[in-house]
């Protein structure tokens, strides 16, 4: 059981994500690849892989969802998902941290969380 393809209706263990509120920012802002988000399907491996091979150390850790390449997030030192997300042009990063379920959208600059 884990090698479940990305897209295939997995029943009960769906998510959907909507874009989350943000005081800060103007209502109504959407960001259009909810559709490709999925929760994160792999565990977190080791870590941030490009931190590991120079010895560096990182704060959280983000997940693609378009890919599950697996980098640091910006309080990190490499931030590594910011970089992955330049260099591929992959738009969302989702944090691997199961008490927080939320994601970040690099191209639209949005943050989503769940849907209830
Ligand atoms: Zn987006
Ligand atoms: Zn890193
Ligand atoms: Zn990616």
């Amino acid at each position: 059981m884990d090698t479940e393809p990305v897209g295939e209706d997995r029943g009960s263990a769906e998510v959907s994500w909507e874009v989350a509120p943000d005081p800060g920012r103007p209502d109504g802002r959407a960001c259009s690849h909810l559709p490709e988000v999925a929760r994160p399907l792999r565990p977190p491996g080791d870590g941030c892989e490009e931190c590991l091979a120079r010895g560096w150390t990182w704060s959280r850790l983000r997940w693609c969802a378009t890919c599950g390449h697996v980098g640091c997030c910006d309080s990190s030192r490499g931030r590594h998902a910011y970089a992955h997300h330049a260099a591929s042009g992959h738009p969302v990063a989702l944090s691997l941290d199961p008490r927080e379920g939320w994601g970040w959208c690099f191209e639209d600059e949005l943050f989503l969380i769940e849907s209830p």
